[in-house]
């Protein structure tokens, strides 16, 4: 019997489908690559229809490439042609709000705005939050330790997870599903399945950590002169506010201008501006806004903020954010192009900033380099469209030239995105020969046979 027989006996046709049954969302991720048929589409309805199919896999030495919402940006969920594609969107119950122990349990193919909403309706909050929100998996956040607009204040993915089932690629069922804060009995189990993009078991079900829901807030819109002076405001707001401060997203005119005209949004401010800063605070005390605006105002008074706008109601706020969430729009306002994901150490970023724009600008005159990012966690967004070469892009060279540069910088090749198979050949840029050997050593001893996303990440 096929691998696909196999499963079809185990499972039956409403779990597994083969051919021209896998539906067109299950081919391809959201990194580009061309789409790809798996030799079947696996969609479990449980935990242990989840081990019965790795049960096969394993025997047959067949592929898994898991899926959640498939919109990690690096080709992790992107199928195998000769694996199995195992998609986690029937697992996609909340499970259970824990308001006294400040914890939500629910199905890794839960998504994520559903689990955000699930919290808000019993006064809590989830702090993970990302632009895919409406579309992204806790177990592909949870796999990819997705980070976002919050890292600031809260952490990454991994800052918030307390617990999790997975499957391991023999079939093996591991409960960790720890809901306490404190919990020092051995091997913290959990951190093998975060940020191991699916290498290292299937999770099915996570228990998080929810915060206190802020109960007032304030978004402020700034226009700086350069990045040295959007770096002091950092430095100058994070004196001042200290855990108040939540969001510190910044953008380059090379991003805002072209973004802020491709969806026709207004400009707040009544004048241009080297660097756009959004901030955003939060807290328990009607005193927010006015620290907010205190803060502005010190910086304005000594030099570092040239304008400012702080946002009256919700309304208002969304607007503000409208031009850093535009992102889903580059396929209609870019097109073609190589985006970027890399970590730059804060006291290095302006210079590389201005670097690797001048870089790309020379080799390519007529290019688009477009700079944005989540600067309170040192994470640059490049993005890199040569008009000229329309779908030919030269995205080896482009590539090729901003790693080496990040490299240079004693930087990271992915901040928060992950590896994928889209940046496995600079993987050695970001960690030494010795951290990835034993990245390697462990996966062996968890999935001998290689079956889980055989060549995604450190696999
Ligand atoms: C518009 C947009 C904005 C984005 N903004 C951000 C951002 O601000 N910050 C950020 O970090 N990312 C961002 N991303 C990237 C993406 O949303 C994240 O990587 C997200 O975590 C992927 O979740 P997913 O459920 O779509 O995972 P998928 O794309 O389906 O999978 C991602 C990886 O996780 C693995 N995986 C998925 N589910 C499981 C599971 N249950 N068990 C084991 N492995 C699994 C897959 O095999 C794959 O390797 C953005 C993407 C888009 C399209």
């Amino acid at each position: 019997m096929s691998v696909t027989e196999r499963l079809l006996a185990a499972l039956g046709p409403d779990i597994v489908s083969a051919g021209g049954d896998v539906p067109e969302r299950n081919r391809a991720d959201w990194s580009g690559l061309p789409a790809v048929t798996p030799l079947a589409l696996v969609r479990p309805r449980s935990t242990a229809d989840v081990s019965a199919a790795l049960r096969i896999c394993n025997e047959t030495a067949t592929p898994v490439v898991t899926q959640g919402g498939l919109s990690g940006l690096c080709g992790g969920a992107h199928p195998i042609a000769q694996g199995v594609a195992l998609s986690l969107e029937r697992m996609n119950r909340v499970i259970s709000v824990d308001v006294a122990q400040a914890t939500l349990t629910a199905e890794a193919g839960c998504v994520l705005q559903v689990a955000q909403q699930a919290a808000a309706d019993q006064g809590m909050m989830l702090a993970v939050d990302l632009g895919a929100r409406g579309t992204c998996t806790l177990g592909g956040v949870i796999s990819t330790n997705a980070g976002g607009n919050q890292v600031l204040r809260y952490g990454m993915t991994r800052d918030h997870v307390l617990g999790v089932e997975a499957v391991l690629a023999d079939g093996t069922i591991l409960p960790a599903l720890n809901r306490l804060l404190k919990n020092n009995v051995g091997l913290d189990l959990k951190q093998m399945f975060i940020g191991t993009e699916g290498t290292m078991g299937v999770v099915t079900q996570a228990v998080f950590r929810l915060q206190p829901r802020p109960s007032h807030g304030a978004t402020a819109f700034v226009g700086v002169a350069d990045s040295a002076a959007m770096l002091a405001l950092l430095a100058q707001a994070r004196k001042a506010m200290g855990p108040a401060l939540i969001s510190f997203e910044v953008m380059w005119p090379s991003f805002y201008d072209i973004m802020r005209e491709g969806i026709g949004a207004p400009h707040p401010l009544s004048g241009q501006h080297g660097v756009y800063v959004i901030l955003e605070a939060g807290g328990f005390d009607p005193s927010v806004r006015e620290r907010l605006e205190t803060t502005l105002a010190d910086a304005m008074e000594a030099g570092i903020v040239e304008d400012a706008v702080i946002a009256g109601n919700l309304r208002e706020e969304r607007a503000l954010w409208a031009v850093r969430e535009s992102v889903s729009e580059y396929p209609r306002i870019i097109g073609k192009l190589t985006p970027f994901d890399i970590g730059i150490p804060l006291d290095r970023m302006a210079e590389a900033v201005a670097t690797l724009e001048a870089a790309i600008k020379a080799r390519w005159p007529d290019a688009q380099a477009l700079s944005y990012g989540h600067m309170g966690d040192s994470n640059l967004h490049l993005v890199v469209n040569v008009p000229s070469a329309g779908a030919d892009q030269p995205t080896k060279d482009i590539k090729a030239m901003v790693y080496g540069l990040t490299r240079d910088y004693a930087g990271t090749v992915s901040a928060e995105h992950g590896i994928g198979t889209i940046k496995r050949d600079v993987i050695g840029y970001s960690r030494s020969a010795e951290e990835l050997a034993t990245m390697r050593a462990v996966k062996a001893a968890l999935d001998p046979r290689g079956i889980l996303n055989p060549g995604k990440a450190f696999a």
